[in-house]
């Protein structure tokens, strides 16, 4: 890293560090929010998200900003190390499990690393929490076990709301395919999402908590899972501030208890945003890969023109499209490259694909967006046209052949530039046959096309 640019990165990491530790002492003053110390999430969300953070200074600059924080706000030197040192050990532990070997930083696209979150926050939030209450039994002679369940719950349950969103974090390159797959959802699970929570208000007791759950899976479905992150962290946030503020009484009307319910609500949180979390991960794998088959099933790899089954579910969607009967009229071209085989013979078969994919790429550059082009098999390609006459059919043939007669191609400095014979024939949809008897005529014209010599266009009416 430039001398400049890692000045500039530790400063930074400082005043984060520093800025989200007071941030947290802040809101220990204020009784609901006491119950979140999200520094250490956010902070190891941080070094895992942005490798600029991630160098070997980066724990003492953290340890520091943290302390000096922690002293600003009144503590003592003794107890201020030891404290910090307890989130200092959830950092380490968490950066070290998700960033373990397999996890590159290229990993927003490899979700499934989002499962390795729940192992990484246990064994972080038991370090922590270990630290943490040794720390209070030897300073305040607290109970250790009392502060190691109560410390663990907290870290556990922050730790799961707010980890997942680092690793989700879109990349900028990423952010236009957020915003359409945002335009392209319905609002309608947000909106059970807020009507369940309030409802889970209404109805109180232990399994309010749940309520929202149903409404988080449906937004695991629905939306990308960068959002559904951000609503599990709403929806967790939301239901631990408000047992805390007892508005949601999980508890009944005996107080008693009330510590051990709040960390039963902390458990019961991070319960439930596993569920959403995993299947809104399955549900975008399960996106990219049909995308990826139905890819590979409507697209030839050589020559990345359509193949026949892609054509036909293209067809399909044209004509069935939206409950209407779409009639498709226009125009049928076949086209078959002129003594394609001793291109093979002379030159070998991967000579062979380049003619075929640079011919199939000069043609779709002549074409019209809403020509369709198709692979039909071997060096012979199916070239629909929707809406257009014979006449014109004919021109744009007649472009097509002199367009490929002109495209020079090399291989090992030998031209191996060719031609290409067309039979072109007229095409009304009006029942399932009606394609490949248009496909018929169009074989008999190139028939002609190439028995009179190759190289040229041949049509089924003559101008
Ligand atoms: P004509 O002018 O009469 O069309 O002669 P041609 O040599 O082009 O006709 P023919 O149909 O005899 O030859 C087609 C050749 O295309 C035969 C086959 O080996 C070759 N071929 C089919 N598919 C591929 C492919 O994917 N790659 C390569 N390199 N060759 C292929
Ligand atoms: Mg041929
Ligand atoms: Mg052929």
């Amino acid at each position: 890293m430039p001398h400049d640019k890692y000045r500039v990165s530790t400063i930074v990491l400082f005043l984060l560090a520093f800025g989200f530790a007071a941030l947290g002492i802040w809101c220990r003053s204020y009784n609901a929010l006491s119950l979140f110390w999200p520094c250490n999430a956010i902070m190891a969300g941080l070094l895992i998200r942005f490798p600029c953070f991630n160098h070997r200074l980066s724990f003492p600059i953290i340890y520091s900003a943290m302390v000096i924080a922690d002293l600003m706000s009144g503590s003592s030197l003794m107890i201020s190390l030891g404290m910090t040192a307890a989130n200092v050990v959830f950092m380490v532990i968490a950066k070290n499990v998700l960033l373990s070997n397999s996890f590159n930083h290229a990993f927003s696209q490899h979700l499934q690393t989002l499962l390795r979150v729940f192992p990484a926050s246990l064994l972080a939030a038991a370090g922590c929490a270990a630290v943490g209450s040794l720390a209070s039994q030897h300073y305040f002679h607290e109970d250790f076990v009392k502060g190691w369940i109560s410390w663990f719950c907290e870290q556990v349950s922050t730790s799961l709301l707010i980890l997942p969103l680092f690793i989700t974090l879109p990349r900028r390159a990423e952010l236009p395919q957020l915003g359409s797959e945002m335009r392209q959802s319905s609002l309608l699970p947000l909106v059970a999402l807020v009507v369940s929570t309030l409802t889970g208000i209404g109805v109180g007791g232990g399994g309010s908590l749940i309520f929202p759950l149903p409404a988080l899976v449906w937004c695991a479905i629905s939306y990308p899972v960068f959002f559904t992150c951000l609503l599990t962290l709403a929806t967790g946030i939301t239901e631990i501030v408000l047992v805390a503020s007892d508005m949601l009484n999980i508890q009944g009307t005996d107080d008693f208890f009330r510590i051990d319910s709040l960390a039963s609500a902390r458990l019961g949180v991070a319960a439930m945003i596993v569920s959403p979390l995993i299947v809104a991960l399955s549900t975008s794998a399960n996106k990219r890969l049909l995308a990826r088959i139905t890819q590979r099933a409507d697209y030839d790899y050589l020559t990345g023109a359509l193949t026949r089954s892609g054509l036909a579910a293209r067809l399909d969607a044209l004509t069935q499209g939206k409950g209407r009967q779409h009639v498709f009229f226009g125009a049928v071209l076949v086209i078959d490259i002129d003594r394609f085989k001793s291109i093979n013979d002379t030159w070998g078969h991967a000579a062979g694909d380049i003619v075929l994919a640079k011919t199939a790429e000069r043609l779709q550059q002549s074409l019209l967006q809403k020509a369709m082009i198709s692979r039909m098999g071997g060096e012979e390609f199916l070239i629909l046209i929707e809406g257009i006459s014979q006449p014109r059919a004919l021109l744009l043939a007649e472009r097509l052949r002199q367009s490929v007669e002109r495209n020079t191609i090399m291989f090992n400095e030998h031209d191996l530039s060719v031609t290409i014979s067309i039979g072109v024939s007229r095409l009304t949809l009006t029942h399932p046959g009606s394609l490949d008897e248009s496909i018929k005529t169009a074989d008999e014209q190139l028939y002609i096309a190439k028995s009179s010599g190759r190289n040229r266009v041949s049509p089924q009416f003559v101008l």
